[in-house]
């Protein structure tokens, strides 16, 4: 089943989550609707807060590119209760948008690579590197789940440009029904 996205300025975007202690039947059917609902949308990447849970829980669906082409379609990755434990210092800047915060991109400078923890949906718990747009995708994600946003990354200066526009979204997308 599709489900309905929070949209900003919707509040449930902007709380900490809480962490999951089980899975449960109902998790793994919110993973099975959150699936649904990505592929829909053709996105990569969406957060429980996106689809109004308040759980420490997100999904990718990455395909693997050489030289801008898709060579694999994404295959779906569950994340939860994850935490980064650690970054590089080295930066890299690709532009980035959010379901949420519809008809918006920009160029977020985030960390290289990343190095996070979490448990998949079998339960077991992993670690794993991930490097440039993966890494991107990965630190948006678990942003989410503490209620940033990747218009926050985004110098102050371009913070102030896009006000209006956000403004705008705010307003146009305001009917986000739960
Ligand atoms: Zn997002």
């Amino acid at each position: 089943m599709k489900l309905p996205l929070a949209y900003y300025g919707n509040p449930i975007l902007r709380k900490k989550t809480k962490p999951i202690e089980k899975i449960t039947a109902e998790v793994c059917q919110l993973v099975k609707n959150m699936e649904e609902t990505l592929v829909d949308v053709k996105g990569v990447g969406l957060a429980a807060p996106q689809v109004h849970q308040n759980i420490s829980l997100f999904i990718t669906m990455i395909p693997k590119m050489v030289d801008d082409e898709v060579i694999s379609p994404g295959t779906l990755r569950v994340f939860i209760n994850p935490k980064i434990l650690s970054f590089s210092k080295e930066i890299w800047t690709c532009q980035e948008g959010c379901l949420s915060i519809p008809e918006f991109w920009d160029e977020v400078p985030r960390p290289h690579s990343v190095v996070m923890q979490a448990t998949n949906l079998e339960g077991e718990i992993f670690e794993e590197e991930f490097k440039e747009f993966e890494a991107h995708v990965i630190m948006h994600e678990n942003d989410h789940l503490n209620g940033v946003l990747f218009i926050d990354r985004l110098p102050l200066k371009r913070k102030k440009e896009i006000e209006k526009d956000l403004k705008k979204i705010k307003k146009n997308f305001s009917f986000s029904k739960k």
